[in-house]
């Protein structure tokens, strides 16, 4: 299988998405609470038949100071059209033991699938695993396991306590390496961060999933069924997107078709949208 991959800069720091695949979402998977006529306005305004709506799993890995830090594993184990990050690593002439940081944005299984190998080892064996505290305690609560849905619970469990060797659980501010910071960004998860990339006045916002389609851009207060606290979601996301704009912030949106998912978050009216491209 030959993986994808799109390499590009922020100032200093050397960049590279990579592709772990697309899989496809209902549209009342995306959006829970939209009135059925505004959302079919909605999906037809961007051509998309509401029953399969295409979402990229895009990872990224940065290189700063010498190190490779690696945001997000993608969606191993969860459908055989995902998974594909070890395949678009090597594409890119990147071993998995060339590692040397996972930043793990929240506990979902698109996102922490490819920590672990077919063995239940973790792949990238070199590195240090960062999550903050608060996502990690809830990924690893029998009774949080308990009320997720089954492959969730299953995901997690495979893929997060292999890990307890190599892992820095941290603050949702943190700093990772210089260039990158975790930004707090509460609501899909306990614990979701967003990722800061800074360098020579350069931004790049990874949002990981605090906003999953453009639609939810450019309607703020809808939200999927996959966030846990929704208010406290729709608060990040207007966040991250009045800083997205105050900052003429590059944006890599993990789940925004087509990969590699980059763009930029401008102000449209009382809302937002999305325009594609680096
Ligand atoms: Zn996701």
């Amino acid at each position: 299988m030959t993986g994808r991959f799109h390499r590009f800069r922020v100032g200093d720091l050397e960049c590279t998405a990579l592709d772990d695949g697309t899989y496809h979402y209902r549209a009342e998977r995306y959006v829970a609470n939209a009135a059925a006529d505004e959302l079919a306005a909605a999906l037809a305004s961007h051509g998309l038949d509401g029953a399969s709506i295409p979402s990229p799993y895009t990872c990224l890995l940065v290189e700063t100071g010498g190190r490779r830090v690696l945001l997000d594993t993608g969606g191993a184990g969860w459908d055989p059209g995902v998974g594909r990050l070890r395949d678009s690593l090597a594409t890119a002439g990147v071993a998995p033991d060339e590692i040397d940081v996972v930043v793990l944005t929240h506990g979902h299984p698109d996102h922490i699938g490819g920590n672990t190998g077919d063995d239940g080892l973790p792949v990238y064996r070199n590195a240090t695993h960062v999550m903050t505290r608060a996502e990690w305690a809830f990924w690893t609560d029998p009774a949080v396991l308990a009320r997720m849905p089954e492959a969730f619970a299953c995901i997690a469990t495979r893929n997060l306590p292999p890990l307890r060797d190599r892992l820095d659980l941290v603050e949702g501010d943190a700093q990772i390496a210089p260039g990158i910071r975790l930004l707090p960004t509460p609501g899909h998860t306990p614990g979701h961060v967003a990722v800061v990339l800074e360098s020579d006045g350069v931004e790049l916002l990874y949002i990981s999933d605090a906003a999953l389609h453009p639609m939810h851009l450019e309607h703020p207060a809808w939200h999927p069924v996959f966030d846990i606290d929704p208010v406290a979601a729709i608060a990040s996301k207007r966040m991250l997107c009045e800083r997205a704009v105050a900052n003429s912030s590059l944006v890599l949106a993990f789940h925004f078709d087509p990969f590699p998912s980059l763009g930029h978050i401008v102000r449209r009216g009382s809302a937002w949208a999305w325009e594609p491209g680096a």
